[in-house]
């Protein structure tokens, strides 16, 4: 990929990352948004005709690290889960929650990208 190829791909979205919509720092990710199922170990990948340039998104490491190898249905079911887990797991979560620090809410979880397609 050219250096022109990857800030295209930056100025998708604004320089924001696609799916929380923070804005794009230094060492910013492109996902795949249809996985391409990497196997690091043997340094090839299950889906290599995912790897195009119109199936790029840019992405905050933090977003891509957590999307992985999923769609982004996948992706959207597993922040769903965070709260699950935060109350079986955390219990600095447990106790900010009540407290009243933090209020769950039964919101969907939207994408950057989606919002900026309405
Ligand atoms: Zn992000």
């Amino acid at each position: 990929m050219t250096k022109k190829q990857r800030e295209e791909i930056g100025l998708k979205y604004n320089s924001r990352c696609a799916y929380c919509g923070d804005e794009l720092q230094h060492g910013w990710h492109i996902d795949h948004i249809e996985p391409i199922i990497r196997n690091w170990t043997k340094g090839t990948c299950q889906k290599p005709e995912n790897d195009i340039v119109e199936n790029y998104n840019p992405a905050c490491p933090s977003c891509n690290i957590q999307k992985n190898n999923f769609t982004v249905e996948q992706f959207r079911a597993k922040i769903k889960q965070f709260i699950n887990s935060l109350n079986l797991y955390s219990n600095q979560y447990k106790i900010a929650k009540k407290y009243g620090l933090v209020i769950e809410t039964e919101i969907e979880v939207k994408f950057h990208f989606e919002l900026l397609e309405k």
